[in-house]
């Protein structure tokens, strides 16, 4: 049997780019054709040190590259062409201006949340809506925080009906990696109300009730959202619930012996388990922070900004070209090939 391998393009090798090239590279019908950076920065040199083909964009010049010791294989344009589907990982705004170069080119193209759901046919989440997306030609993978969110109301959703959620977000100030973004002391409550979270989830689970409310903090150690679901036909006991939570690969759930405290244990966790870059790809929980009231549910979960979408884009690619045409099967062999599955949960 043939087994179709898609090529792929990483526009854009920041937080998000570089750990979608190395998810690429992990899959047995991927083909990782080469990432696309403006600046011969020292990111520009691990791709060459991870044998990625690198190729300018944007403003960038070959002869920068070259005079820095960087070797590149041609230019976006040239990346584009050898490709099936690129997957942009530019800021934000920027994905968007591309997309006029994506379809004179006629290349497939993938975009992440920072970008308005208009610049694709679809918003994205594997575990909400994979159908819908077998085929298109277009996906925005949405958000950090929309794909927690997502996650989590398409499983409460499907099994127990949700007649109302509030949200409220409390979001990291800025990634490690950034030097210029804060605040770096003080709460900076988002004025705009609801938050623009709640209606993005809703390109992914159109008529979902939920208001979002939102607040900066000074940390760069991930999301922590605290939610209030009213479901319509909920469990009897709340230990369906957290089995429900612990049974479903893209979720780990702590247990208060963990002595996970909050986000610096998380992540502390996450790195001395040794997997990439010390990510967290699952929305995490506490087994003590989900509590059920009648049809009133409260949970705490974490995400983490920089690594929670990876799966998803993996996910998109394989909707995009029917590789897989059923969700949890594509969701298998991701979560296999990123060691998802296969690490434990903490007990
Ligand atoms: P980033 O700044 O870390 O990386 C972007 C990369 O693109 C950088 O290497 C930058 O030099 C490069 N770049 C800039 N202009 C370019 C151009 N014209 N052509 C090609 N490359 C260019 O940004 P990021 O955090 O990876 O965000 C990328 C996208 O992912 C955004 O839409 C963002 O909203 C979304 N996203 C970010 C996070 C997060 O927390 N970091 C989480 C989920 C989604």
């Amino acid at each position: 049997m043939t087994v179709l391998t898609i090529k792929v393009a990483i526009n854009g090798y920041g937080t998000i780019g570089k750990r979608v090239a190395d998810a690429v590279v992990r899959q047995k019908d991927m083909q990782l054709v080469g990432v696309a950076k403006t600046r011969p920065t020292f990111e520009a040199r691990q791709a060459v040190d991870r044998r990625y083909a690198l190729y300018v964009a944007g403003q960038g010049s070959r002869s920068e590259f070259e005079s820095q010791g960087i070797s590149v294989s041609g230019t976006l344009e040239d990346l584009i062409r050898a490709a099936d589907v690129v997957v942009d990982c530019t800021p934000e705004k920027v994905g968007t201006a591309n997309r006029e170069l994506y379809d004179r080119l006629g290349v497939r193209a993938i975009w992440q949340g920072g970008e308005k759901a208009t610049v694709a046919e679809h918003s994205f989440n594997a575990l909400a809506n994979y159908a819908e997306c077998v085929g298109a030609r277009r996906i925005r993978v949405v958000s950090c925080n929309t794909t927690g969110l997502a996650r989590a109301a398409a499983l409460l959703h499907r099994n127990f009906g949700v007649a109302e959620w509030d949200c409220t977000l409390v979001r990291r100030a800025a990634d490690p990696r950034e030097s210029k973004k804060g605040p770096i002391n003080g709460i900076l409550p988002t004025l705009k109300l609801p938050s623009h979270h709640g209606p993005d989830v809703q390109t992914v689970l159109p008529g979902l009730p939920i208001t979002t409310a939102a607040m900066v903090v000074p940390t760069t150690l991930m999301h922590v959202h605290f939610n209030h679901v009213r479901l319509e036909r909920p469990p009897a006991d709340i230990a369906t619930l957290r089995s429900l939570f612990a049974s479903q690969p893209r979720f780990v759930i702590f247990p208060g012996s963990a002595g996970v405290e909050g986000t610096p244990q998380v992540m502390e966790w996450a790195r001395d388990r040794g997997e990439g870059r010390g990510d967290v790809m699952e929305n995490v929980l506490w087994e003590e922070g989900i509590r059920l009231q009648g049809k009133d549910l409260y949970f705490f979960q974490a995400i983490h900004q920089e690594s929670i979408v990876v799966p998803e884009n993996i996910d998109a690619i394989r909707a995009m070209f029917s590789l897989e045409t059923d969700a949890g099967r594509s969701m298998g062999l991701t979560d296999t090939s990123l060691g998802i599955r296969e690490r434990p949960a903490p007990s």
